[in-house]
């Protein structure tokens, strides 16, 4: 990645970073994640072969071929002004 798509700023730093992937009503949280963040706006980018990995992962989890490290719970609210 030469440039964030966004701002156009050129620093972007490597770091491993959380991702959530969201399937319809199903969500697993993925920590430890490479990408390139921009510095400046803070979109993140991930390589193609990690997004591929995380899909893969989520569905063994979906379909119950494995087990994830572990669950939380997590809170939902409805915003409202
Ligand atoms: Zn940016």
């Amino acid at each position: 990645m030469a440039k964030c798509n966004f701002c156009g700023n050129k620093n972007l730093v490597f770091k491993n970073a959380e991702y959530i992937y969201k399937h319809e009503e199903h969500f697993m949280l993925f920590e430890n994640v490479p990408c390139e963040e921009c510095t400046f706006c803070g979109e993140r980018y991930y390589e193609a072969k990690t997004l591929k990995k995380i899909e893969r992962d989520f569905f063994d989890v979906l379909h119950q071929k494995r087990q994830p490290l572990k669950k939380i719970e997590m809170p939902v609210e409805i915003y409202a002004a």
